[in-house]
């Protein structure tokens, strides 16, 4: 694992105090400083894992603490999701965010700005198709269609877990351009060019994130690219939950859940902007 180059500068709430989080105790990060950039996943970092992907809740003060986070950072904060922009902007309307959606493939530079394609290879019909045929196996199986990637949820049906995996792994053998994720009960289909890694690194060179301390907070294993990007950056991984407890040093911080996350960015909202509690 890299180290960090840079030491973390500890913020000025008040002692960070260990979190209980299955697989480990990790000790609360440091509140962010001036010089970072923050990377932050949205499904089970900063909201609570729904049934449905379209059932989760945005709590209206979250939008004003991330508002204010992003202020105080010159705008270095950026949502780096799986969800299509389009979706991301959705839910937290009315703000507007720096975005990567679909796992790297479309990303919106600042929050005025238009969402770029970045993927190459699209998801061809026949395997939309054959995605669209799994939900034979169960009616609980969630087929979401993206404009570059496509998932398949199960949630509903834990034990087909591994049957879709092989279904989709199998109609993947000729698709060298596209790679099969697993995340938390999902299976995503995407372009192998593509990653929150790359997502991390095309923002660290734009000016308002260039030269900054790069910052990743994630709970998934499609966030561990994220993870190594900002490490290979002498940046900082922090992992949610005990999905990725073991891709990151035990002895790091980090949070037991999305409200562990959502506390810690109102606590620096609250002390950067008063207006923002
Ligand atoms: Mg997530």
């Amino acid at each position: 694992m890299t180290e960090n180059k840079f030491p973390v500068q500890p913020g000025s709430l008040p002692d960070s105090q260990p979190e209980s989080c299955p697989g480990g105790s990790r000790r609360l990060p440091p509140a962010p400083a001036p010089n970072w950039a923050l990377f932050l996943d949205i499904d089970g970092t900063l909201l609570d894992i729904a049934a449905r992907p379209d059932e989760v809740a945005v709590p209206p003060v979250l939008r004003r603490h991330l508002a204010a986070v992003q202020q105080a950072l010159d705008g270095a904060l950026a949502l780096i999701s799986g969800r299509p922009i389009i979706e991301i902007d959705r839910l937290f309307d009315p703000l507007r965010l720096a975005a990567s959606g679909q796992h790297g493939s479309e990303w919106r530079r600042g929050p005025q700005q238009m969402t770029e394609v970045v993927a190459r290879h699209p998801v061809p019909e026949p395997l939309r198709r054959l995605a669209e045929d799994l939900k034979q196996l169960d009616p609980a199986i969630v087929v979401e269609q993206k404009t570059h990637a496509l998932a398949v949820h199960y949630r509903h049906a834990p034990a087909l877990g591994a049957v879709l995996g092989e279904r989709l792994k199998a109609a993947l053998a000729d698709h060298r351009h596209l790679v099969l994720l697993h995340g938390r009960q999902v299976w995503e289909v995407k372009d192998a060019s593509q990653s929150k890694g790359t997502a991390v690194r095309h923002f660290m060179a734009e000016p308002r994130f260039a030269g900054r301390l790069p910052v990743f907070i994630g709970d998934d294993t499609t966030d561990i690219d994220g993870f190594r990007a900002v490490e290979a950056m002498g940046g900082m991984a922090l992992p949610v939950g005990p999905a990725v407890h073991g891709a990151v040093h035990p002895e790091r911080p980090g949070f037991a859940d999305a409200a562990a996350v959502r506390r810690w960015l109102g606590d620096y909202a609250r002390l950067v902007d008063g207006a923002a509690a």
